[in-house]
């Protein structure tokens, strides 16, 4: 197929005039993936003007051919000089550029309306951040800024006309069941808002079992198909506990207003109970391109090539009590959460960390959870917070966990 050449300051070809501007960082994840997938089904709606990846460049290559953006940008610099090889030795006229600044630059750009927040990890900050005080459509995905960050960016998101949807389905669906409009949650007459978690693929498994789990078996998620660092996250449970953080920013609840149920299916994404004893639930086969869908359209409602569900061949719905003692996670970001300032940054640094030695093989399944505590309980809370603040306290956050995995978590075992 033949490349458009765009080349920085040149005319650009004429564009459909309604299509709105979509820059999607962490295009080569699976959320990515999965956006472009939605944006396939909508030409002419949708105009791809930037694309991010961190090192995969044939997937971004392809990318940059199929959708043409104007702008590619790759964290690695030398995934960023060979993808501007590549595409120059192809003929295309995608202006490359890498790093943070690249990052940042992708987000900013003045063409785009909407930002999908989709890079995995505290790398995501900046450039999410950035596309708030730039006022975008932000879909965020990237939970980990509204952890580290929550307050900042949802006082930046107003102060900027920014609007934030949310991505994760549970936030997604919790979304869809509230308000248009609600600010305050009390004067909606809600209650609490009650997240599903499917309990990841060691729900049934003894904890003996769990503290022998290897990667492959942490990331072979019953329901969902994801990428490594957040499967890693949904077994341990450590992601509902980021989840309820989030929830808690995103909707301006307290850990109080927000609940946690298994429910093994997937389907019930999550609900909103009501002071009048309702619970509105938003339900759907356990497919990121529908929560991806919703935000891209909203308020109007647009194809994302989900099916509906066939209620009948589900037959059933289990709801159950997540179990403290195999899945600790889930407290400790409880813990974190109510004591609010960089904590739940802490928190998240930590788990990082930890997540990436047990999929390395460098400590066991069981310690991810001990080297959390460890570090929450040796890394001192600050309470306001910057985003200098913020990523001091990961800094140090993450030095304490390398420690504790460098020992191997013998200290923390
Ligand atoms: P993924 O690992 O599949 O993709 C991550 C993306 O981020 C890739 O494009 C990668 O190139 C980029 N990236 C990774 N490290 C980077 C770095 N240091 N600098 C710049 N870019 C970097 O992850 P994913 O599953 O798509 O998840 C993305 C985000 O969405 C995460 O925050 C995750 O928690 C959240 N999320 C994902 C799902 C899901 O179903 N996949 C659901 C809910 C929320
Ligand atoms: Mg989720």
């Amino acid at each position: 197929m033949a490349v458009a050449t765009v080349r920085p300051g040149a005319a650009r070809p004429p564009q459909p005039s309604l299509a709105r501007g979509l820059v999607i960082l962490g295009s080569t994840g699976s959320i990515g993936v999965n956006t472009l997938k939605v944006v396939a089904l909508h030409p002419g709606r949708f105009r791809v003007v930037a694309l991010t990846g961190n090192t995969q460049v044939e997937r971004l290559y392809e990318q940059c051919q199929q959708f043409q953006p104007e702008l590619a940008a790759m964290m690695d610099e030398r995934a960023a000089e060979e993808l501007e090889r590549k595409l120059r030795a192809a003929g295309s006229g995608v202006r490359v550029v890498a790093g943070i600044p690249g990052l940042c630059e992708a987000a900013l750009l003045p063409s785009a309306q909407i930002v999908m927040a989709a890079i995995v990890g505290a790398a995501g900050l900046a450039p999410t951040l950035g596309a708030v005080r730039a006022g975008r459509r932000v879909l965020l995905a990237n939970k980990e800024s509204l952890v580290m960050l929550g307050t900042l960016m949802m006082d930046e998101a107003a102060k900027f006309s920014a609007e934030i949807l949310p991505i994760d389905s549970e936030h997604n669906a919790v979304f869809q069941c509230l308000p248009t409009g609600t600010r305050l949650l009390e004067s909606c007459g809600v209650r609490r808002i009650l997240l599903t978690c499917s309990g990841g693929p060691f729900r049934t498994w003894t904890l003996p079992q769990i503290e022998g789990a290897t990667p492959d078996e942490a990331c072979a998620h019953p329901n969902w198909r994801m990428g490594r660092k957040i499967s890693v996250d949904s077994a341990t449970l450590m992601n509902k506990g980021l989840e309820v953080i989030e929830a808690c920013h995103l909707f301006r609840a307290t850990a109080d207003m927000v609940d946690v149920v298994i429910h093994p299916q997937s389907v019930v994404h999550s609900l909103v109970e009501y002071r009048d004893g309702s619970m509105l639930a938003q339900l759907g086969n356990p497919d990121m391109r529908t929560p991806i869908a919703h935000a891209l359209g909203w308020p109007e409602r647009i194809d994302s090539g989900v099916a509906g569900l066939d209620l009948a061949a589900i037959g059933r719905f289990d709801f159950e009590q997540p179990d403290s003692d195999r899945f600790p996670c889930l407290a400790l970001a409880y813990g974190a959460c109510r004591r609010g300032g960089t904590a739940p940054a802490v928190l998240n640094a930590a788990n990082e960390i930890a997540v990436e030695a047990f999929l390395a093989g460098q400590i066991g399944f069981t310690t991810i959870a001990r080297v959390i505590e460890s570090v929450l309980s040796s890394v001192p809370v600050e309470d306001s917070i910057s985003v200098e603040t913020v990523l001091q306290y990961d800094a140090m956050a993450r030095t304490e966990a390398r420690e504790l995995v460098a020992h191997k978590g013998k200290r923390v075992s």
